[in-house]
């Protein structure tokens, strides 16, 4: 049982930045492990809610939560990992196990999610934490730590939706934004052969979604080629966050086409074109066990590589600076240079 408390960085009230935040390292249940975290990605969803924009938050909060590290400590329950595996955990860090949604494999609709956050009680960006082994993933051994941290939040979060909603090869599909998720997505969708459009309110980005897999670029600002994109897409994947000018976007849908949400964009459309082109419009919440298991083979089989930008731990405000201004290419991984690995 470690006897020191851990160290991690906390957000004291809302929008706060984060502080050193000392604590005693959770207990563990039957069914969790401990993990030392060498690295944890920063995501958007970690400011929003640093934010309270869910409502949900309660301080001090600790964010993180894609995290990779190294099993140091085992519940009594647990067998299927050891001291030392080397694994990845993502936004989910536990579930009920008995809900009709547990049930039937699709955890991350576990009715009890608000609790299931790895960052309750306290989440990655420390020195430890303690999640459900469930939840903890062994990772390929060729991946990079920084890689597999990213795919544990981002990676899911876009791979999901991609394999339920876009089901024939050489379907046309947009991705709107190129951002954290939107990079991964782009990649993703090239390697399930779809025929992919970026779409991002940064032209400059042009070049880097190409080589990223995107087959074409719109700008979101240009009217005359979303108009000429017009019934154009099977499925749009929005990952983008915050206003979304949505009617030029709607009309790039086929009749009976899918908007897919992943981001938390603002969202409001006129009901029309949604009647008229008999539209549907849906929600993606992170996958379940299954998937995130399929996903990281998936990736490492098909070189899928985030772009990530590697800062020490202690540099965490910098971090949330940067991806607050939009400035983050594509995805910050902040590391723990003193996290005993394990070994
Ligand atoms: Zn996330
Ligand atoms: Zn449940």
């Amino acid at each position: 049982m470690p006897t020191s408390r851990v160290l991690g960085y906390a957000a004291r009230a809302v929008g706060q930045p984060l502080e050193p935040f000392t604590f005693e390292p959770p207990k563990l249940g039957a069914h969790d492990v401990r993990v030392s975290v060498t690295h944890c990605g920063l995501c958007h969803t970690d400011i929003q809610a640093i934010d309270d924009y869910y409502g949900i938050t309660t301080y001090p909060f600790v964010p993180g939560h894609e995290i990779v590290g190294y099993v140091s400590d085992v519940g009594g329950a647990v067998s299927e990992l050891r001291e030392g595996d080397r694994v990845g955990v993502g936004w989910q860090g536990r579930s009920c196990m008995k809900c009709e949604w547990c049930l039937q494999g699709e955890e991350q609709l576990c009715l009890d999610i608000v609790d299931s956050g790895t960052w309750v009680p306290f989440g990655g960006f420390s020195s430890s934490v303690v999640v459900d082994s469930r939840f903890a993933y062994p990772l390929p051994e060729a991946m990079l730590s920084e890689v597999a941290a990213v795919l544990m939040c981002a990676g899911i979060a876009v791979y999901s939706p991609l394999r339920s909603y876009a089901k024939r090869p050489a379907q046309k599909i947009g991705v709107i934004g190129v951002g954290g998720l939107g990079h991964l997505a782009l990649q993703f969708a090239h390697a399930l052969d779809y025929d992919i459009t970026a779409i991002s309110s940064s032209p400059r980005k042009r070049q880097q979604a190409l080589a990223f897999g995107a087959d074409h670029f719109i700008s979101s600002d240009d009217q005359a080629s979303l108009r000429q994109a017009e019934f154009g897409f099977d499925l749009l994947l929005c990952t983008a966050s915050g206003k979304i000018n949505w009617e030029p976007l709607l009309n790039t849908l086929k009749k009976n086409g899918t908007l897919v949400v992943v981001g938390f964009p603002d969202v409001s459309f006129n009901s029309t074109d949604l009647v008229a082109h008999q539209l549907s419009i849906t929600g993606s919440f992170l996958g379940n066990r299954a998937t995130m298991r399929e996903m990281l083979s998936f990736a490492q089989e098909h070189g899928i590589m985030p772009k990530v930008e590697l800062m020490p731990m202690t540099k965490v405000n910098q971090a949330v600076r940067k991806v607050r201004e939009n400035k983050a290419r594509y995805r910050i991984v902040l590391f723990n240079e003193t996290t005993d690995t394990g070994r």
